[in-house]
């Protein structure tokens, strides 16, 4: 898939410039900023910048549209969430190519991205006709409750640029769902992607303010705007965990509704009785995949003492095989990091662990004629357990390998972070495998396999990886809250 095709023909076709959806129509903004392809560094586009105006205008058209669109029937609004799913799934050519023009990752990963994403739009189609809620009797007597599950109201959605595709419709399906108009400002570095999923959602026939799409390098501005606003009465943040604190403290000023899904440090486990080879499967999936990229990341490996040189042998092996390229490289597997500083962090962070006693023991070669922010995947041995590559979110392709000697003692090192969003368990017996699953401060665990992403699962994390749930039912129910009717029920004779 040539990316030049994409430049010419979808970027066009996306009218650069006119980046803001507002209310009934695309608007141009008084000044643009630049895309850049991660894999050349090269500027693939220019997208309109909103300010704070823009970010109010769009609280306008959202909270007009708010009664119309909650009083909508389930069933038209999940037939419109259904539209917008296949007509993802058509679109799939042209979405997987943006994704790898924006956010650099292998047109695999890209195509594994829309097909997620996609699925939350199906997932909520479904989930947005059973409209349960409960009754109840009163222990007392002579009272019944009748309890609902109410719209909150106008939601606030901003998304990192990870997953440009997945981290949008994760939330945008389930606000349309539970009856919430949105406002979304999706990351600078992949404004692209959630421009074309917004004009797919037009196209569906969502009606006009519902969903209002605002690209701008100004996230502090737009997003306290709109935390500002009294019109607003939800925030759903993906993101880093200083951001999410930051926004959390801005949502305590007016005790906005508040869903996080933050940073994370997952811990892989091998023990002494795993199946290797499918250990070096799940690890390669695992830490690889969007480059280590990924909220759900293994970011430190433990692996039991009898095993250790086995499975470094045969991970290292599979590391050193990893094609580095650009998007455009049909054979790449894995792809750059986001941008030049990402890069220069992720080496600093090798450096720095090398310097505190690690070693690297394999690295997959990467060619000397790319251009963009390439950084070799590398797998460190003897790592200190405390080393900071250790404690902080890698966010690139690097496998640090700590050793352990016993299921307790491992715990103990899974546990002793600040995070708790995904782990990893690669166990031979069943048994063990969910034990020690059980035992760990994590919201998913991959119990003998390398991806826990699902939309029809609750994704999310304990501790300081966030707040609140996304996917299955329980990501319908993060943009509603409970009314109660406390009805008389006593008997008037
Ligand atoms: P980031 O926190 O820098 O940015 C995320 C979003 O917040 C972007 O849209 C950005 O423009 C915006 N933003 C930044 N500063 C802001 C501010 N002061 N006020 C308002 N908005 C602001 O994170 P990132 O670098 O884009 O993404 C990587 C991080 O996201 C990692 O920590 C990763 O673990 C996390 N992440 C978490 C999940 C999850 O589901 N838990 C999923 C994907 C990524």
């Amino acid at each position: 898939m040539a990316l030049t095709h994409a430049v010419d023909k979808h970027i066009v076709q996306l009218e650069p410039g006119r980046g803001l959806l507002v209310g009934d129509s695309w608007r141009e903004a008084a000044t643009t900023f630049d895309v850049h392809d991660p894999g050349t560094g090269q500027v693939v586009a220019a997208v309109s910048d909103a300010t704070a105006v823009e970010a109010t205008r769009a609280v306008d058209a959202a909270y007009a549209a708010g009664p119309a669109w909650r009083a909508t029937p389930p069933r038209e609004r999940s037939d419109l969430l259904h539209r917008t799913f296949e007509l993802m799934r058509e679109d799939t050519d042209r979405l997987a190519e943006l994704i790898m023009l924006e956010n650099g990752k292998p047109e695999a990963d890209a195509r594994a991205e829309v097909a997620y994403a996609a699925e939350f739009f199906r997932w909520f189609a479904e989930e947005a006709v059973r409209t349960s809620g409960a009754y109840g009797e009163s222990p007392a007597g002579g009272t019944r409750t009748v309890v609902t599950h109410r719209p909150v109201g106008v939601a606030a959605l901003v998304t990192p640029w990870n997953f440009p595709a997945a981290m949008a419709t994760r939330k945008i399906a389930p606000a349309l769902a539970a009856g919430c108009t949105v406002v979304v400002k999706p990351a600078a570095e992949t404004p692209l992607t959630a421009m074309a999923i917004a004009r797919l959602l037009v196209e569906a026939g969502v009606p006009d303010g519902v969903v209002n799409l605002l690209p701008t390098t100004d996230a502090p501005g737009v997003v306290s705007t709109w935390l500002e606003d009294p019109r607003v009465r939800k925030i759903s943040f993906t993101g880093s965990t200083p951001v999410g604190r930051v926004l959390l403290r801005q949502a305590a000023d007016r005790v906005v509704n508040s869903s996080m899904e933050l940073g994370g440090n997952a811990p892989f486990l091998v023990t002494d009785d795993a199946d290797l080879d499918a250990a070096v499967r799940g690890a390669l999936v695992a830490k690889f995949r969007n480059g280590g990229q990924a909220c759900t990341a293994a970011n430190r490996f433990y692996v039991h003492e009898t095993v250790v040189d086995e499975f470094t042998a045969r991970f290292g092996a599979a590391v050193e095989a990893l094609r580095v390229g650009p998007a455009t490289d049909p054979g790449a597997q894995v792809g750059p990091v986001i941008t030049a500083a990402a890069a220069t962090r992720v080496e600093q962070a090798i450096a720095d662990a090398v310097a505190s006693g690690a070693r690297v023991a394999h690295r997959a070669p990467v060619p000397d004629d790319l251009t963009g922010y390439f950084v070799a995947p590398t797998v460190l041995v003897d790592v200190p357990a405390d080393a900071p590559i250790v404690r902080d979110e890698i966010f690139g392709p690097v496998a640090p390998i700590v050793t352990f000697s016993s299921d307790d003692e491992v715990v103990r090192l899974a546990n002793d972070s600040e995070y708790g969003l995904a782990a990893y368990v690669y166990a031979g017996n069943l048994q063990r495998a969910m034990r020690l699953g059980e035992a760990l401060d994590a919201g998913m665990v991959g119990v003998n396999r390398g991806v826990v992403s699902d939309p029809s699962a609750p994704f999310g994390g304990v501790k300081q990886s966030g707040l609140g749930r996304e996917g299955a039912r329980e990501g319908l129910l993060e943009y509603t809250e409970q009314q109660y009717l406390s009805i008389d029920w006593a008997d008037p004779s």
